[in-house]
């Protein structure tokens, strides 16, 4: 038999290995008490208890998240609009329910894809729209669709507003809060079903 003895080489270089690295604790199965984490049970996550989030997500925090696209709120959106040149690209950051689509199956179906070409549209300046691109973003409990659209444009300079079109095909849309960021100009405005444009002059 040669186990054994391959078993005692094993074993003898791992206690090497063990002296050899001096760490007081080479076993550790529990993490490190975090400050401010005096719960003994909080053994999964940091933060955010996962049965909470819900309700609170969705009930305050509607005045903040006007351009980062951080906060989860159902029926609150935030779009971005810029322009280099002759062509604009907007981004639409959306919970995937204002879709009307199941967060936790986290895909845009194909119904809902192709109303997409018409979600976002620049009011003047001859623009030709690209097909959007749509993925979902699953990364946190709720799931984000990231819409990107772009135009080129044959007469940029009178493009004059920005239109979220989606009211309408997807009534969960409540606000979007759209920005329009170039070098020389910053607009922002809060879309509503009755004010769907932002002014881009
Ligand atoms: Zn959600």
């Amino acid at each position: 038999m040669t186990l054994p003895p391959v078993r005692l080489t094993m074993t003898l270089l791992a206690l090497g290995l063990l002296a050899a690295c001096g760490r007081p604790e080479p076993v550790q199965p529990a993490a490190p008490p975090e400050a401010g984490a005096p719960e003994p049970a909080a053994e999964t996550e940091t933060h955010a208890a996962p049965a909470a989030t819900e309700t609170e997500d969705h009930a305050h925090d509607q005045d903040e998240g006007s351009a980062g696209g951080t906060a989860h709120v159902h029926g609150a959106a935030d779009l971005a609009l810029s322009r280099e040149g002759a062509a604009f690209e907007a981004e639409l950051i959306s919970p995937l329910a204002n879709f009307g689509l199941s967060e936790a199956d986290g895909v845009f179906t194909d119904v809902v894809t192709a109303e997409l070409s018409g979600l976002i549209e620049l009011v003047g300046g001859d623009c030709t729209p690209a097909v959007p691109h749509a993925e979902a973003d699953t990364s946190s409990g709720h799931t984000d669709g990231h819409i990107h659209a772009t135009w080129t444009c044959a007469d940029p300079d009178r493009v004059t507003a920005l239109r979220f079109a989606g009211f309408t095909a997807f009534p969960s849309f409540e606000t979007v809060n759209a920005v329009y960021i170039t070098d020389t100009a910053q607009k922002a405005g809060e879309l509503t079903p009755s004010a769907p444009e932002l002014s881009l002059k």
